[in-house]
């Protein structure tokens, strides 16, 4: 008897400790969801981000679990954040602006070059119909591919490997979207893009500060607009051999 009584006391306490850590979890979730949400209203929506369905989506994606653990609660600011190996993932306002840069209608098939966290890549996936994205940093390329896969994406294909010089075999792509500064246009990335498709990419001073760039590729001249003043971290690899 006194052993039934200990025994049901040990399952009452594991019962409750469930409980109490499937709650708190749910809290946490509702919490996420809120900063979330106000990151949307006063972030995206209030700038100029205007796009219904990339400020949807900025609102559905869990950017928490794309940050390390001890950022967690500063997912949802106005910020861009390391992420391992001294790289970073960028500000919502510019993966945001980024996206909308890219006019998605939802058939396209986008090329990322330097995928870091996998944040930017999500967002993708929701907006287009295949994202391709390659990572230099063979340890970032792996833990993205995890998370993604983790996360249900189906529709994300992470590799390995400099993205300078785009990936050839499943060009050429509807749009390109670099996240990482050069001095220079990577022309096989120019080359991979479809005709009437769109690029963009942070060109300037890799040390220093960037314009974000948006090419729109029409015939043999493509149109080029300039968006804004960024910081990004610099593409390494073959980029960095050519000084232009
Ligand atoms: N889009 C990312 C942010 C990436 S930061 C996100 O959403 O988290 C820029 C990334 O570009 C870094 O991870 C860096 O390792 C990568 N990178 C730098 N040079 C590269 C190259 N030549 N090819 C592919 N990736 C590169």
């Amino acid at each position: 008897m006194k052993f039934l009584i200990k025994k049901a006391g040990q399952i009452i306490v594991l019962f409750s400790l469930g409980v109490s850590i499937w709650l708190s979890l749910g809290y946490q979730e509702d919490k996420f969801t809120r900063l979330r949400k106000r990151m949307v209203e006063e972030q995206l929506a209030s700038r100029d981000i205007t796009d219904k369905r990339v400020l949807e989506v900025m609102g559905m994606v869990p950017r928490h679990l794309f940050v390390l653990p001890q950022y967690i609660n500063l997912a949802y600011e106005d910020t861009p954040l390391p992420i391992e190996e001294g790289q970073t993932i960028s500000q919502p306002y510019i993966v945001a602006l980024m996206t909308q840069c890219l006019a998605l209608k939802g058939d396209e098939r986008v090329l990322e070059i330097g995928t870091g966290s996998g944040y930017q890549a999500a967002i993708l996936a929701h907006l287009c119909r295949e994202v391709y994205t390659i990572e230099i940093r063979e340890s970032l390329a792996r833990k993205a591919a995890d998370l993604l896969a983790r996360l249900g994406y189906q529709n994300v294909y992470v590799k390995g490997g400099d993205g300078y010089f785009g990936w050839p075999e499943k060009a050429p792509f509807d749009a390109i979207i670099v996240t990482c500064a050069a001095n220079h246009l990577p022309p096989p990335l120019l080359e991979q893009l479809k005709d009437g498709g769109r690029l963009v990419i942070p060109l300037g001073s890799t040390l220093y500060f960037q314009t974000l760039t948006l090419v729109i590729k029409e015939g043999k001249r493509p149109r080029v607009e300039y968006i804004l003043g960024v910081r990004f971290v610099p593409m390494i690899g073959e980029a960095e051999k050519k000084k232009r």
